[in-house]
């Protein structure tokens, strides 16, 4: 009996799929290439964004970095992931 399997390989699926559908859509790139220039960025940057292995890197106090696995350089990880939003949203309001 196969276990259910958690949802951390699904986005890379997700992003895959994507990747082969814009290459049949868009084949030949030659016919499309601002459409390329447009979505080969986006789909890199979603992919940075919220689906890259990365670390959490939120600064604890005493200048900590929090070390743990998160996936997406924008998520936290399950303790920090409120507070990177927040401080993203700050950031965003002050400029
Ligand atoms: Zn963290």
């Amino acid at each position: 009996m196969a276990k259910r399997r958690r949802g951390t390989k699904a986005g890379d699926l997700l992003v895959l799929l994507w990747v082969v559908v814009l290459g049949v859509l868009g084949y030949p790139p030659h016919e499309h290439l601002i459409a390329w220039m447009v979505l080969v960025p986006a789909v890199g940057l979603f992919w940075v964004a919220f689906l890259m292995p990365t670390k959490c890197t939120y600064s604890t106090q005493r200048d900590k970095l929090c070390g743990r696995g998160v996936r997406g350089k924008l998520r936290g990880c399950r303790d920090h992931g409120r507070w990177r939003r927040d401080t993203m949203l700050a950031r965003h309001r002050a400029s």
